[in-house]
């Protein structure tokens, strides 16, 4: 190749299917094993042609490798020594090869793009069915196709254009429930990648527990504070009144109490995974709650979190007094508190993401750029951006776009 010829366009426009001249889709298939590309690549460098695009993927040990070439200067015969050439090459390593003539590139994709991520525990092919025919009745068209993970759920991103994010949200929000799969739908582009900040609800969420009964549990109190709860799920009380009504039953319970409480907290299967793994890319990590800073500050400090808020339960000479101190964390406070936190990490609130199960965090998760549901009541589930069914708090990386092999990748480089 000359050195004028190595010169790049004065200009790098898209060539159009119109404008472009014909191509050649080279698709090989068979066992994968090293060398297959190479020798294709080897193949095809005889007849001078160039790549335009290349793709392949390898399930279950199988290979499909689609190359799009420009089709060789010359006649005709050029072309049909390039396919023979091939197809004897493919023989010759056991693969299958097919050769399509055509012109230009791939068509532009649609606009609106979106990754939508399928998780199910197992992923039937009804449901895998059900999925894609709302995709297409909303105009959508799956462009890619991606294993994220199969352990401990299966998880699977399609990348699909043509249909706005919003829209096609909607009509995949009440499929995923019909087929009892978890469907997240997110805009796809630099915002994605650009999230930086994860502010998580505690009880239910980072824990198992309600970290009220565990300490009514100590004070001998648990059946009163459950009619509390249940008189606030009624909507008999508000957060801050039920929050009071419970804290004055654990008035005079020692402090010691605290201890015991931070030793029962169990945390949520895949909670740890979670976290480290988004400490690694560089995110900053938080958890509000409407708990107790006796707990969260625990957390931070065990989890290596950035930020933690919570209500603090006042305790005066090595017992409970059975008030808060402080601002009340509530509904809106958990919002106020991520925006908080998005200010002091720097990151714009679009790039946030929040997790959390309670009617309480609706707001916090409505105010994030990505909100989502984790095993949340119904109303909870409909309202945010996005929800997960299964207990495992670590799928939400799936939700990035993050693969378990990725996730394990990274904890192998650290032992
Ligand atoms: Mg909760």
């Amino acid at each position: 190749m000359d050195d004028a010829s190595r010169t790049l366009p004065a200009h790098a426009d898209p060539v159009t299917t119109e404008e472009a001249g014909p191509t050649l889709l080279v698709k090989i298939f068979g066992k994968d094993r090293p060398g297959i590309t190479a020798g294709l690549f080897d193949t095809l460098a005889g007849f001078g042609v160039d790549v335009v695009d290349l793709e392949q993927v390898v399930t279950r040990g199988r290979m499909v490798l689609c190359a799009l070439v420009t089709a060789p200067a010359g006649d005709g015969a050029v072309e049909g020594a390039l396919r023979s050439t091939v197809h004897a090459w493919a023989e010759s390593v056991k693969m299958q090869a097919e050769i399509i003539s055509g012109t230009g590139d791939n068509r532009p994709r649609g606009t609106g793009r979106s990754h939508v991520t399928i998780l199910g525990y197992p992923l039937s092919a009804r449901a895998m069915s059900s999925i894609a025919a709302r995709i297409t009745d909303v105009g959508g068209n799956i462009d890619r196709i991606l294993r994220l993970a199969k352990y401990p759920v299966t998880a699977v991103e399609l990348t699909v254009s043509g249909t706005p994010t919003p829209q096609l949200r909607s009509a995949l929000a009440p499929e995923a429930m019909r087929s009892g799969v978890d469907v997240a739908v997110v805009a796809a582009g630099l915002y994605r990648r650009a999230q930086r900040l994860v502010v998580m609800d505690v009880d239910s969420t980072v824990i198992q527990d309600e970290v009220i009964e565990l300490f009514a549990g100590h004070a001998g109190c648990e059946e009163q504070v459950a009619e509390v709860t249940a008189a606030a799920m009624r909507g008999e009380l508000d957060f801050a009144q039920s929050l009071h009504a419970r804290v004055t039953l654990l008035a005079g319970l020692d402090a010691s109490v605290v201890d015991k409480v931070r030793a029962e907290v169990r945390l949520t299967p895949g909670a740890r995974t979670l976290i480290r793994t988004l400490k690694r890319l560089g995110y900053q990590v938080g958890v509000v709650s409407g708990g107790f800073t006796q707990i969260t500050d625990d957390l931070k400090e065990r989890l290596g979190l950035d930020f933690a808020a919570a209500n603090t339960l006042e305790i005066v000479d090595g017992k409970l007094t059975g008030r808060v101190t402080g601002p009340v964390v509530d509904r809106a406070g958990k919002a106020r508190l991520l925006r908080e936190f998005a200010a002091q990490a720097g990151v714009p609130l679009a790039q946030t993401v929040a997790i959390g199960d309670g009617a309480n965090d609706l707001d916090m998760l409505n105010a994030a750029g990505l909100g989502v549901a984790f095993n949340a009541k119904p109303v909870v589930r409909r309202a945010a951006h996005t929800a997960l069914n299964v207990p495992f708090l670590d799928t939400v990386l799936y939700l990035l776009g993050i693969s378990r092999e990725e996730v394990e990748a990274a904890d192998s480089e650290t032992l």
